[in-house]
């Protein structure tokens, strides 16, 4: 899959994810429920506003030395007889780890949740080898691959475009379940699958929320307990990390964990915050080999440039649960492993823009998710800077927005051209209006209602009212002018 997670036009993905309804309700039950958790979890805390400026601070500060804390993580784990590989790309990371299963001639790998092994495409590397077997335990991420590994549609909540029967049919059609729909059965369906395998394991691989530079530890933060066994009961463990992914101390940690656990799932914390290491000789239990990949593809081209602040990006995905543009083309949509608001920003900046120049304008530009951000990334102002580098620097063509609205510019610039289209307005989109006005009140009001708009008019009235506008001697510009008649005349 890739970063990448579809070849087809950005428009032919949109076409798909507006017919699919039960997504839509899905995404916006689950946009709905998480805001009432979020918002509560988060005014436990108290002045949530500071607690955003700390978590900013340390990601910038990090950020501002990131060679440093990266050597110093390096030397520590090192010192606790562990493992770091730099991988500049997503084949290096895949290389080494191949390397390292290899050597340990792996059979059976256990996998907890990771967007990072996801990005380099792990999976089906994995898949690819002679006689080893790997499973995701992460309960969504199971769902989907016991589903021939269907897609991801969100960072935190991968399966939510999923429903219960859907999961009951994939069970029984892969499992042989027999049992009805209930999550607490199917749930206990996938653990007895897992458990078995998880006893097998000689390897395990997980991503990591925050790496320690003092300490060379990892942090993970998770609901399921998935984690913990598959750091604790293979001897090897792998863990695949993003190079901004790390933090000085475990004091910034205890910070941005607060953060992450808040704004990704309402929770005061995980229920599981789990610190883990090369095993030293006097620990009882932990990985006898660790191994640490620090990736980059393409994380360096932000650095020191405006693009440098989604790099503070803890991954909590409230960015995408309060996205009015994700709430109804889901994660599918986006064609990149991460969708939403920080997807439309990250992706270009990993993949470049002739993969994911669209993305930057799939939004709204409302900036909720500026505003939910808890490392206050300016999202809305990234996504405006992208467009800008397309079109100004780079001077990328993106159908509408370039063509379109060059027109209509040049027609709101010239004041007499203006007032000429605003004279006719009215009986120009008069000719469209509704036939069956949606009611009898709107209908005096505004004169009715517009079907279907020609050309980008249509991607309003798709899914908007477009009320047809009132005549020329009744609209505002000419109340305004007898108004200001009348007062002069006083
Ligand atoms: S950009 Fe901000 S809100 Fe979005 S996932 Fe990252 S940290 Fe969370």
């Amino acid at each position: 899959m890739g970063l990448k997670t579809s070849n087809q036009p950005f428009a032919q993905r949109l076409a798909e994810s507006k017919q699919d309804i039960f997504m839509q309700k899905a995404v916006a039950k689950a946009q709905d429920d998480q805001w009432v958790k979020r918002e509560g979890a988060r005014a436990e805390l108290g002045d949530w506003q500071e607690w955003r400026k700390i978590g900013e601070h340390i990601r910038q500060h990090v950020l501002e030395h990131l060679p440093h804390y990266l050597e110093e993580f390096s030397d520590q784990v090192a010192k606790r007889g562990g493992h770091v590989y730099f991988a500049q790309t997503a084949e290096e990371a895949q290389d080494y780890v191949k390397r390292v299963l290899v050597e340990k001639n792996a059979k059976q790998v256990v996998k907890s949740k990771s967007m990072v092994t996801t990005e380099v495409d792990l999976d089906p590397m994995l898949l690819k080898m002679k006689d080893v077997q790997v499973m995701e335990t992460d309960l969504a991420e199971f769902i989907l691959q016991m589903d021939d590994w269907d897609e991801p549609s969100h960072i935190v909540f991968p399966s939510i475009h999923k429903n219960r029967e859907q999961i009951r049919q994939v069970f029984a059609e892969k499992l042989g379940y027999t049992g009805n729909n209930d999550p607490v059965n199917l749930a206990r369906c996938a653990r007895e699958e897992m458990r078995k395998f998880f006893l097998q394991a000689d390897v395990g691989i997980t991503g990591c929320n925050f790496a320690i530079a003092d300490t060379g530890m990892i942090n993970l933060d998770t609901n399921e307990g998935n984690a913990d066994l598959t750091i604790s009961i293979p001897k090897t463990q792998i863990v695949l990390m993003g190079m901004e992914r790390i933090v000085p101390t475990i004091k910034e940690a205890e910070v941005l964990d607060n953060l992450l656990a808040r704004s990704a799932v309402g929770q005061s914390l995980t229920t599981y915050v789990t610190f883990a290491g090369q095993k030293k000789a006097v620990e009882s239990d932990g990985p006898e080999d660790f191994h640490v990949v620090i990736l980059d593809n393409g994380r360096s081209n932000a650095l020191g440039t405006e693009f440098q602040s989604i790099l503070q990006c803890i991954r909590c995905g409230s960015c995408l649960n309060v996205c009015p543009v994700y709430r109804h083309i889901g994660g599918h949509g986006y064609g990149s492993i991460y969708p939403g608001p920080l997807g439309a920003v990250l992706s270009p900046v990993l993949g470049g823009y002739k993969q994911f120049g669209e993305l930057p304008y799939a939004s709204s530009l409302c900036a909720a998710c500026t505003e939910t951000c808890p490392v206050k990334i300016p999202l809305h102002e990234l996504l405006i800077a992208h467009r800008k580098v397309m079109t100004d620097e780079l001077k990328l063509q993106h159908g509408f927005n370039d063509l379109q609205m060059r027109v209509v510019g040049q027609g709101t610039s010239i004041p007499a051209l203006f007032k000429t289209a605003l004279q006719f307005d009215h009986l120009g989109l008069s000719l469209l209006r509704h036939k069956h006005p949606i009611s009898v009140e709107n209908m005096f009001q505004y004169g009715g209602f517009i079907k279907a708009g020609p050309g980008m008019v249509k991607g309003w009235t798709d899914v908007r009212d477009l009320p047809v506008p009132p005549k020329h001697s009744e609209n505002f510009r000419s109340w305004y002018k007898k108004h200001q008649a009348g007062e002069e005349h006083e």
